[in-house]
């Protein structure tokens, strides 16, 4: 479904992505795991458009997408749940679930949608006229998924969904992400919380540094030696 070949994204002179390559297939989860300053974040962001590799390519269901911008690749069907959420404090939880669809025109299925987003996040249907804001930190994690599942997205990218949150409401937000999975969504999840993220998902890479260190299974990863010492703090 899509395929990362080399690229190399930099900020100004900082060489941040020295040529990380990677494949996910349809309806997968893959993880992208690594330390702070590892270039997970960059990796996402050189995917959607927000920054330009400077070199390689990014295909998505057999077309190149390496020069288009953010908005062309939300509408092929690539969308994002940045890192720190986003979402629109003075907007309430069912204005910011509009935002979702703004690229949409098709009133029936926005509906169905929002619906949707209630039934995998009951709470936000119990908030839906209250501010953003006023959320908590987990319940602004589980609208800023809702909002990109507004999109209709084939590839979601989910960055850090686990940031600061309790591990009861993480495991929460998890299993949803394994239902939007299941029910055919693929899934790009970028996670300093490797644990958790290697429980969900199907295959993973390690990223150290600008590049892939490490790639594999689920299950290949977490026997790894070093993946244990250094991502998972076992022995
Ligand atoms: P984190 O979990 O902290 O977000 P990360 O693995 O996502 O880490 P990136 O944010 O992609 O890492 O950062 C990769 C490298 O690029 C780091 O060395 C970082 O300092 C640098 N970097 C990131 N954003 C910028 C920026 N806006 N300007 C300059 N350098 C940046």
């Amino acid at each position: 479904m899509l395929e990362i070949h080399d690229i190399h994204t930099y900020y100004g002179s900082i060489h941040a992505l020295k040529g990380v390559s990677l494949k996910i297939n349809e309806k997968e989860i893959v993880c992208l795991i690594g330390a702070n300053g590892a270039g997970k974040t960059t990796t996402l962001m050189s995917l959607s458009g927000v920054y330009r590799p400077r070199r390689g390519s990014i295909t998505f269901l057999g077309e190149d997408i390496t020069k288009l911008a953010s908005e062309k690749i939300v509408a092929r069907g690539i969308t994002q749940v940045p890192e720190g959420r986003m979402i629109f404090p003075r907007l309430t939880v069912r204005e910011n679930l509009m935002m979702g669809a703004y690229l949409r025109n098709d009133s029936e299925g926005i509906e169905a949608d929002e619906e949707r987003a209630y039934e995998l996040f009951p709470i936000l249907a119990e908030r839906r006229r209250q501010p953003g804001g006023t959320l908590s930190g987990g319940e602004q994690q589980m609208l800023a998924i809702g909002r990109a599942l507004m999109a209709r997205p084939k590839l979601l990218l989910l960055d850090e969904p686990s940031l600061g949150l309790a591990p009861i409401v993480v495991e929460n937000i998890f299993e949803v992400i394994q239902s939007i999975n299941q029910e055919g969504t693929t899934v790009l999840l970028v996670e300093q919380n490797a644990q958790m993220a290697l429980q969900i998902a199907h295959r993973g890479y390690v990223l150290a540094t600008g590049s892939v260190q490490l790639e594999g299974t689920s299950a290949d990863l977490t026997a790894n030696p070093q993946v244990r010492a250094a991502y998972l703090g076992l022995d």
